[in-house]
């Protein structure tokens, strides 16, 4: 991908997250670019266990924590060995990709407003952490205090980085409401003081988008947000979302496995699978003419209406993607959709496909992308 522009919000470049289990490494993020401008929202699309959370969680410095805690319920000699060449290789300054071993932790560039995130101590993290990058975890509303009022709850962000002691319980008081109005929670001045119990699932999700809009973000992760709602609740959710964000000019990262989610929410599309991102474009073209055959047999397993459509016109039947998702714990040859896809030649077995920019913005990681049937 190009230089760096100056209304980047966020650049995640060669990234690797990996972490160790009972099969040994898992190469969860395997070598991603993309990146973010300023009031833009990219969708991170594709099937569960793409690595979708792991950039996520690797964004907001919490990767190698967690992967650290999980690795002592796996610590077997090999594991234990490599988080010890690791931490090795840190204090020495020097990549896996210099010593040839492929090792766990987060390796590669994570800009953000102009500074490498991954060069950061954790105190300075913090600081950002819930304040200029705020995350929506997946399944939630899980996440909130039952015996904490939503209006506690959602002054939390605030006091916890009121480091110059700036705030006063009037100007919280104040903000918690307008942002809970934001997110269209409804009668708020009379439920502000009600636990989350007393709210519907829809409505404790909007309280936790408002939690994550109150300081004011530069950018916000939102991971499968709607996952625990009906499709009318998600519809009306996605739009709180939608008008929050044009309101605040707020860049955003979408990670879903749902075409309707990433269609109504995102601007441009980057498309996972194995670890890897195998397209990159606007909504319009990923959704409309996509070009890696993962991301179209991907569409064509869980279809729109608009691609039911397009099934029917062309007399083609709806399928799953055959076979299952490669095993992360061994090294990645060749094209990692190679397996699965219908159009598999030698030279995907044997060399890892260049990604590349197949018109401008449009990215594809692919031998054979010119070779492929019009979609
Ligand atoms: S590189 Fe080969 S295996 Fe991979 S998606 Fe393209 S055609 Fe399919």
């Amino acid at each position: 991908m190009a230089a760096m522009g100056k209304d980047v919000v966020l650049r995640v470049e060669g990234l690797k997250a990996f972490y160790t289990s009972k099969k040994g490494l898992i190469r969860a993020v395997n070598d991603i670019t993309f990146e973010i401008r300023k009031g833009e929202s990219v969708g991170l699309f594709g099937e569960s266990g793409a690595g979708k959370t792991s950039v996520a969680l690797a964004i907001l410095g919490m990767f190698e924590d967690i992967s650290r805690h999980f690795a002592s319920t796996a610590a077997n000699e090999d594991n234990v060995r490599l988080w010890e060449m690791k931490d090795e290789a840190r204090k020495k300054g020097i990549t896996s990709k210099e010593i040839g071993v492929d090792l766990p932790g987060v390796e590669g560039h994570i800009w953000f407003e102009g500074m490498d995130l991954l060069t950061l101590k954790e105190k300075d993290y913090r600081k950002i952490r819930g304040n200029e990058i705020t995350y929506i975890p997946q399944g939630s509303t899980k996440s909130l205090n039952p015996y904490s009022n939503i209006e506690e709850q959602t002054a939390e962000g605030l006091w916890a980085h009121d480091e110059d002691d700036e705030l006063n319980e009037f100007l919280v008081i104040k903000k918690v409401l307008q942002t809970l109005d934001l997110v269209e929670l409804g009668d708020v001045d009379l439920r502000k003081g009600m636990k989350p119990s007393q709210f519907s699932v829809g409505e404790d999700q909007r309280v936790l988008i408002a939690m994550a809009l109150i300081p004011d973000p530069r950018l916000m992760i939102a991971d499968e947000p709607t996952t625990a709602v009906d499709m009318a609740i998600q519809l009306r959710i996605m739009d709180a979302i939608q008008i929050a964000r044009e309101e605040m000019h707020l860049s955003m990262l979408m990670i879903s496995n749902n075409q309707g989610t990433i269609s109504q929410t995102c601007d441009k599309v980057a498309v996972m699978t194995a670890g890897h991102i195998v397209e990159f474009g606007t909504t319009e073209t990923i959704m409309n003419s996509p070009g890696h055959p993962f991301t179209r047999a991907f569409i064509m397993s869980n279809p729109s209406m608009a691609v039911i459509r397009k099934i029917k016109e062309k007399g083609m039947r709806i399928r799953g993607i055959p076979g299952t998702p490669p095993d992360l714990s061994e090294p990645t040859i060749g094209c990692p959709f190679k397996e699965r896809c219908e159009y598999t030649l030698d030279i995907c077995r044997d060399k890892k496909p260049e990604y590349r920019e197949v018109e401008p913005g449009h990215w594809i990681m692919c031998h054979r992308y010119e070779e492929l049937p019009s979609w």
